[in-house]
């Protein structure tokens, strides 16, 4: 089997690599292509670790595998970090174990290639500025990400602890774009693509504080409890999402859902909108709303992207079994 270390990741999947990757498996699994196994995740009563797997299988892309790990919250005074996982792939036609590569890397590349995916394709064309709620971690992976998408002048931004701002700040210049910390009211009645990103388990954006026409990426809620936005604001827009059934579970839409604002009917698979099954967003004035739950397919499809590439370039080491 191959060995790729968490260290060679960065350099091995280019941006531009793990958008295609997950775009190409969110459409796959519209087709039926490719489909995602039960989650399992488990708070194992040590060390107050949350520990899981989450598999999948594409048959269009030749993946099968797992990715095993999870959320360690005491790893920082270690001086690791908290969120810890490795992908393993193996061989569809004979079950062999193929790769184990680190997943930690991998994982904030392909939510941000997820959330990229859903500005390209959901969007108004012309939007110009980026609203971020959420400074942690996985902020300045998304935000790169989606200046890819559009021609954006300007972005602002929005955290619960205000000391994390200057991640949004730093990030946005790397881009040489002015951004600027504003209060929740303002972020709504100026943005036109807004990506949330936090841990929080309440609503933050409230449905009165969209305007028209905005895209919303919500990627912080993978958990059953989380919640970035107010219901209502389901109830308003058009909801898409990477799968439908973690979407009701433990996406955004499980509160929307379970207080009968919207039905599990009215959720569209955004790879519904790539395979050209969906018009997506069919007017300017139209919100429409991505619930990233984060599926195994993205990380099974950016592994084995790298995976490809690190054979190719000699930087996979090979072991037996
Ligand atoms: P982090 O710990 O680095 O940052 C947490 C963020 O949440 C910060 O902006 C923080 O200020 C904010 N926050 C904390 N408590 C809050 C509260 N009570 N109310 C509002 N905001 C609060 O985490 P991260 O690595 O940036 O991840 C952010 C979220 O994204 C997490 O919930 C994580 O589980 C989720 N995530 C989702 C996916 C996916 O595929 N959808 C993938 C990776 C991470």
């Amino acid at each position: 089997m191959l060995i790729v270390p968490e260290a060679a990741c960065p350099d091995l999947l280019p941006f531009d690599a793990a958008f295609d990757a997950v775009e190409a498996v969110f459409a796959a699994m519209a087709r039926g292509e490719a489909y995602n196994f039960p989650v399992i995740r488990e708070a194992i009563g040590h060390e107050d670790a949350l520990y899981g797997f989450k598999g999948g299988f594409d048959r269009a892309g030749s993946a099968l595998g797992l990715k095993a790990g999870g959320y360690w919250p005491n790893n920082q005074a270690r001086g690791l970090i908290n969120h810890q996982s490795t992908i393993f792939l193996f061989d569809p036609d004979t079950g062999r174990v193929q790769a184990a590569v680190g997943g930690n890397y991998l994982t904030a590349a392909r939510t941000a290639a997820a959330s990229a995916v859903s500005i390209k394709h959901l969007s108004r064309p012309d939007s110009k500025v980026l609203g971020m709620v959420g400074a942690g971690h996985q902020s300045a992976f998304q935000m790169r990400a989606a200046l890819r998408q559009r021609k954006f002048e300007k972005v602002i931004g929005w955290n619960f602890h205000p000391e994390m701002l200057s991640r949004l700040a730093d990030t946005a210049a790397e881009a040489g774009l002015p951004f600027e910390a504003v209060e929740l009211d303002r972020l709504g009645a100026e943005a036109d693509v807004i990506i949330t990103i936090t841990s929080s388990f309440a609503p933050i954006l409230k449905a009165d504080q969209i305007r028209p026409g905005v895209h919303l990426a919500c990627m912080g809620t993978d958990t059953k409890g989380k919640q970035e936005v107010d219901p209502e604001l389901l109830a308003r827009a058009t909801v898409f999402t990477d799968e439908v059934a973690q979407s009701v579970s433990i996406g955004e839409a499980q509160h929307a859902v379970a207080s009968g604002l919207i039905a599990e009917s009215a959720i569209t698979p955004v790879g519904a909108v790539i395979a050209g099954q969906h018009p997506g967003r069919v007017s300017a004035e139209e919100i429409t709303l991505f619930d990233g739950t984060g599926v195994a397919l993205q990380d099974l499809a950016v592994a084995s992207a790298v995976v490809a590439r690190a054979q190719a370039e000699g930087k996979a080491t090979e072991v037996a079994i």
